[in-house]
């Protein structure tokens, strides 16, 4: 799929900027579309951010302007099913607490509302159909309500309807808070990776039409749900190394790494991996982004390109998620990544792929409809 993105992506004085230019070179050159063709942004997708979330109040977070000005056509908003149970240190976040029953149910509820509210308000677009997305890409600026964790469901499969129903596109199997769903990243495995439940939750999602998302899963959990899923599914947003993390390492992000033979066992099924905007005062070795480094951000995502082809790499900021150790806090940010990787001439379609089209891909591929 390779949509033509519409000038509707411009902002409207870059227009009619353009269109003075192009009338002006048109008299003298003789009429070409190529630069005009040029001169419009490649939408961008967002597989996981918390805009409006957490530093910013959501009424006025400012997150459907962003999306509008700086051509973003997909974000998947991820609420945090067990925010109120987790909190940061600095060996990374932990569970702080345990949820009483039916806590996390009503916790997502009101969460999955708040959102709701906010995208009404905003006149958003809802992504629940492939159309729908396809009508992103076109030009519209669309939200995938997307959870981060399935703790909401509280064990149960049948939880997943109602969620389903309230719009949800895209779920993410683990977080930071113990759950019947399997093991994850930061914590001493005790399921072998998914449970038996964690297991039918992935064959339930693709009987539904909701996107699998792998994020924080273990090693073991990475394996499983590749065996089972019929369709591709992804990893939205950390970052990719030789070998992958191991609970018992000193700090969160070492924790949260996906080994290199794990990001190409996922591409190898068709789906995609999300590197994330993180940033470090002082970068070391392995992620070297710095604090507020665009640049840096567009590097990783055009090594890891490199090493497991443009179909299976994909944005996934984290925005709000990240804390104050960011690379990119905002979408103009972002807009820069997408034109640092244009300065570097990585090729256009490689370009298209990576900034929107591997998640709109993979987003229809689940989507029943
Ligand atoms: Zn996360």
């Amino acid at each position: 799929m390779n949509p033509t993105p519409l000038p509707s992506f411009h902002n409207v004085a870059m227009i009619n900027r353009r269109k003075l230019l192009f009338s002006a070179s048109a008299l003298l050159a003789g009429a070409s579309f190529s630069g005009y063709a040029q001169s419009v942004r490649v939408p961008i997708s967002d597989m996981h951010s918390h805009y409006g979330m957490f530093s910013r109040k959501m009424g006025d977070s400012g997150l459907a302007e962003e999306m509008r000005g700086q051509g973003i056509a997909l974000v998947a908003w991820k609420l945090v099913a067990d925010a109120r149970w987790i909190r940061s240190t600095d060996k990374g976040i932990v569970q702080v607490s345990e949820p009483a029953p039916g806590e996390l149910s009503r916790y997502f509820n009101a969460a999955l509302d708040r959102m709701g509210t906010y995208v009404t308000a905003q006149k958003l677009k809802v992504v629940l159909t492939k159309a729908d997305v396809d009508a992103c890409i076109a030009g519209e600026s669309g939200v995938v309500l997307s959870s981060e964790g399935a703790d909401f469901l509280e064990g149960r499969l049948d939880n997943l309807d109602a969620a389903y129903d309230k719009g949800l596109r895209h779920l993410q199997l683990v977080h930071y808070i113990r759950t019947p769903v399997g093991d994850f990243q930061t914590t001493e495995p005790v399921h072998n990776g998914l449970s038996a439940m964690g297991k039918q939750l992935v064959e339930k999602c693709g009987a539904q039409g909701v996107l699998v998302d792998l994020a924080h899963c273990t090693s073991a959990g990475v394996d499983q749900a590749l065996a089972i899923a019929k369709v591709p599914v992804i990893w939205s947003h950390g970052w990719v190394d030789g070998d992958g993390g191991d609970w018992r390492d000193p700090y969160g992000h070492m924790k949260r790494r996906l080994s290199l033979a794990h990001a190409k066992k996922i591409a190898a099924g068709g789906g995609v991996v999300g590197l994330w905007g993180l940033g470090f005062s002082r970068p070391g070795p392995g992620w070297a982004v710095g604090l507020g480094d665009t640049r840096g951000y567009a590097k990783e995502i055009a090594s890891l390109v490199n090493k497991i082809g443009a179909d299976h790499v994909a944005i996934g900021t984290d925005i709000e998620g990240v804390g104050p150790s960011w690379s990119v806090n905002n979408y103009t940010h972002l807009r820069s990544v997408v034109d640092h990787l244009q300065d570097m001439k990585l090729e256009s379609s490689v370009i298209e792929r990576v900034a929107y089209g591997n998640y709109a891909r993979v987003l229809k591929a689940a989507m029943k409809s």
